[in-house]
């Protein structure tokens, strides 16, 4: 189900190679595919359930929602309280995940931290739980995947990027290409916050680097800039996502980072809600500008 698929761009007269982690497949791809590995290779009759929890345009949701389908595993996914709008969508993560059966459960803002914290207290052997944006130590064999896809490749190239929500992916990777150069972002908080993810599933290696975005974005609001770069990099051949992918492109072009390989961490299925999001505020703005 890998790919070792490549496609070369040129931005700002910099030549970029980039790894089509996004094509291995339309729901469960980029680096999801990558974190969720060990599950995806375990026998169907191994587990019964799988139990999540987090926001509710999740990307590891919706990879998460693909999967237990396809092992005919019951899922069950816990979100804090969701607007009416969510609610009665027809695109997006949430509506994809519940039409590939997923059950949700809405928790109170009360009880939400507590629940979660106790629902690994109470596992039986055929359910298993997978963390907030799929931040397990279980991501490490995935990870190691790609690392040994990345060498086969045999490119004179010495250094990958990806961008960071939980970080670890960026880690992992790094733990298994000593080698490479790894850059990445923080597209979830700071970079300080960044690095206590990471810290709690691993040191932080020397060749990891952690660039640093000329103004501080934060995550899931609208930027003019990051539909600018989404828009380029389509005209240039290649569709990324619109939370993570933005940022890193941006910080890569404005630090002139040459001689990289771009690892795709997919996130596709999400843009068709943020893209309606940016025509709503395009709409929005029009309308202000003529009162
Ligand atoms: C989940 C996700 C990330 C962040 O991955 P982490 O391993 O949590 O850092 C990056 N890009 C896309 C498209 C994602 O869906």
């Amino acid at each position: 189900m890998s790919t070792q698929e490549l496609s070369k761009i040129e931005l700002e007269g910099i030549e970029f190679l980039i790894k089509r982690d996004d094509l291995i497949d339309p729901y469960l791809s980029g680096n999801k595919y990558r974190k969720l590995y060990t599950l995806i290779q375990t026998p169907k009759e191994k587990y019964n359930k799988i139990i999540s929890y987090g926001g509710t345009q999740s990307n590891a949701m919706l990879s998460l929602a693909k999967l237990a389908h396809d092992k005919g595993w019951e899922f069950l996914y816990y979100t804090k309280p969701i607007s009416k709008v969510m609610r009665e969508q027809r695109v997006g993560n949430f509506y994809h995940s519940l039409s590939f059966g997923m059950q949700h459960r809405e928790l109170s803002e009360e009880i939400y931290k507590e629940f979660i914290a106790s629902l690994s207290l109470n596992l039986d052997a055929k359910t298993y739980i997978v963390h907030q944006g799929g931040a397990d130590r279980g991501a490490k064999e995935g990870l190691k995947v790609l690392a040994e896809e990345i060498r086969n490749l045999n490119l004179d190239i010495k250094a990958v990027a990806t961008p960071s929500g939980t970080g670890t992916t960026a880690l992992f990777l790094a733990h298994a290409l000593p080698e490479y150069r790894v850059y990445t972002i923080a597209c979830v908080g700071g970079s300080d916050y960044l690095k206590e993810q990471m810290r709690a599933l691993a040191p932080i290696p020397e060749n990891l680097t952690i660039l640093e975005p000329k103004k501080r974005y934060h995550f899931a609001k609208l930027y003019g800039e990051f539909l600018d770069i989404y828009k380029r990099l389509l005209d240039a051949g290649v569709v990324f996502d619109l939370l993570y992918a933005p940022a890193l492109w941006l910080t890569l072009l404005e630090k002139r980072i040459e001689g990289v390989l771009y690892i795709h961490s997919g996130g596709l299925s999400g843009n068709e809600s943020m893209l309606e999001r940016y025509r709503e505020k395009a709409k929005r703005t029009r309308k202000c500008k003529k009162l």
